[in-house]
């Protein structure tokens, strides 16, 4: 774009690599490159704002004797529902012990038990799909003592230069420069305090922005869930797949406050019920498990009694049990709810399912390579096909680590290539004006997290998921206009994404003629086994 005659001085860096996004996988990786380039991390709120701070559970790995890759491979193909790249699978699995031990370096508080002798080991959980204890956890706050780790770690290199407070509005290619090579360049940054686009220049490009939950009503995830990475580099070129998997968690406090407030499963394993506004139970006529089946029975059971019924939410009941066992062993939640005026040992919990994790994503190669040359994506914006149609509990963060790992060695690799730096013109505002009509920003991104909800949640239908595609289709094209016309700003950069995100979502649904795994359609219930799965790959034009 043309330099804007009356733009004030503008910033632009140049690193070597250029890492958008702050979460186990976009730290990791900076770690890893620290001794061997410059490099910048960006993120767009406070450090700390993926979803990596909120992990509870842990991170899944083969730890002990008694359990064997082979195992977790088993358990990670088994819940993927026929769809994982078992190449994937096998090298994310096989490479995470010595991840683990390198977090253990860096002095992630792991939880360890002590034994009679003396010795300590780690303390392993056993979670949904797993076959064995395999998930390594610092109490119930993984993340936070992970994300607190790295960060204290980056801080202290000189090469890693940390911008909170920016927002990657686009990537920057040889293509859309003209240029006579099509490599992943850069990217234009909103300085969000400065109110200003910089322009930040770098050999390699790494998205590990996360995933694209706020694309939903509910949600257990933060703000910034908002598929920037994904939607940036489907603008940018890259094929994108299987976003028709998105995974909700079944019981999220539904409180107009409480963002992102998940209610364990532990909640209905220790007799938690879960009842229709009038006080009836109902899983118990939907699954001999009743409020025990799989999460995404439940996820599907709650949004079928809400969607009959019209009712905001249901609601999880363990006032039965006497006070002092709820308080003692569900202490978090009980504080957490008595903030927000519920007493969980005398009253039900309101609860709504919410989108809680982004199977789809940017395809890689098991470098975080994508279509582009030097622009990779790993953590929850990749699609390596590790996940297949449905998560493992705890195989996400590992995923993070993996990935950020073969992503650092593939770019030592390259570093000692020569390299010229392009010439890149400086963000172009002169031709756009502010906004007077913040209204259509907040009014759009209200209505897409409505209709996404709506129509393109737990259970979906053909006529449903073209409802949702028309209206996706009209606030694409609203959004160019409103792109083009006015100043960008953090609201208008996400609700952008959203709807690209959406978009995708809706389009990989319904080329999936099944339901398998995630993706649930009352016109094809049944998994379609008369041929082999395939993924949903969407090719940009
Ligand atoms: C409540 C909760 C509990 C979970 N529990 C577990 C668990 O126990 N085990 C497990 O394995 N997984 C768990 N997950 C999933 C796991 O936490 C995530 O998949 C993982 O943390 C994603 O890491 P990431 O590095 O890819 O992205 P994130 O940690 O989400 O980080 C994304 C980063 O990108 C930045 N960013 C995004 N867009 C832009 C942009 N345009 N410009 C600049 N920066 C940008 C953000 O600011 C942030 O720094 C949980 C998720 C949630 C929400």
């Amino acid at each position: 774009m043309p330099k804007s005659s009356n733009s004030k001085s503008r910033q632009s860096f140049h690193h070597e690599v250029l890492i958008i996004g702050g979460g186990a996988a976009g730290l990791s990786l900076a770690l890893h490159l620290a001794h061997h380039a410059r490099i910048a991390v960006i993120t767009k709120g406070p450090e700390n704002s993926g979803s990596t701070f909120h992990a509870q559970g842990g991170i899944s790995a083969v730890l002990r004797p008694d359990d064997s890759y082979k195992s977790h491979i088993d358990d990670t193909l088994n819940a993927g529902g026929g769809l994982c790249d078992e190449e994937a699978v096998k090298f994310t699995i096989e490479h995470g012990p010595e991840n683990i031990q390198w977090l253990a370096d860096l002095g992630v508080p792991f939880t360890a038990d002590r034994h009679k002798d003396g010795s300590k080991s780690y303390h392993l959980t056993r979670e949904g799909g797993h076959s064995h204890r395999r998930v390594i956890h610092a109490a119930d706050a993984t993340g936070q003592a992970l994300e607190t780790t790295l960060i204290n770690h980056a801080r202290h290199f000189d090469n890693i230069e940390l911008f909170d407070h920016h927002i990657a509005v686009d990537l920057i290619t040889g293509k859309k420069l003209g240029l006579d090579h099509n490599r992943c360049i850069g990217a234009y940054v909103l300085n969000k305090e400065k109110d200003q686009v910089e322009t930040f220049q770098a050999r390699y490009v790494i998205l590990a922005s996360g995933g694209a939950s706020k694309v939903y009503l509910y949600t257990s995830n933060p703000d910034g869930s908002t598929g920037d990475g994904i939607a940036m580099a489907w603008r940018a070129g890259c094929r994108v797949a299987n976003m028709e998997f998105m995974q909700f968690h079944p019981t999220c406090l539904y409180h107009p406050e409480a963002k992102s407030f998940l209610l364990t499963e532990a909640l209905r394993g220790e007799g938690g019920l879960l009842k229709r506004p009038d006080g009836e139970r109902f899983m118990d006529d939907i699954d001999d498990r009743a409020e025990l089946a799989p999460r995404d029975i439940v996820a599907r059971a709650i949004d079928h009694e809400m969607k009959r019924l019209g009712a905001e939410c249901m609601y999880l009941d363990i006032s039965h049990k006497p006070a002092a066992f709820i308080r003692s062993h569900f202490p978090t939640i009980h504080a957490k709810c008595k903030e927000f005026g519920i007493d969980i040992t005398k009253q039900p919990v309101p609860v709504v399912p919410a989108a809680h994790y982004t199977c789809g994503g940017v395809i890689t190669d098991l470098h975080g390579r994508t279509d582009i040359e030097r622009l990779y994506a790993i953590g929850e914006t990749a699609f390596t096909g590790l996940h297949g149609a449905n998560r493992m509990a705890s195989n996400s963060l590992l995923e993070c680590l993996v990935f950020a790992q073969s992503a650092s060695k593939d770019i030592i690799s390259q570093l000692k290539e020569p390299h010229s730096w392009d010439d890149i013109k400086d963000w172009d505002e002169s031709r756009v004006t502010n906004s007077d009509e913040e209204v259509v920003v907040s009014h759009n991104w209200d209505e897409l997290r409505r209709f996404m909800w709506d129509y393109v949640g737990i259970v979906r239908t053909d006529k449903r998921l073209q409802r949702a595609k028309r209206r996706v289709d009209l606030l694409l094209s609203e959004m160019d206009e409103y792109y083009g016309n006015f100043r960008i700003t953090n609201d208008l950069i996400e609700l952008r994404n959203l709807a690209v995100v959406a978009d995708l979502i809706i389009r990989c649904a319904m080329k999936r003629k099944e339901s398998r795994g995630l993706h649930y359609t009352l016109d094809y219930p049944e998994t379609d086994d008369s041929k082999p799965a395939e993924n949903s790959i969407l090719q940009p034009e």
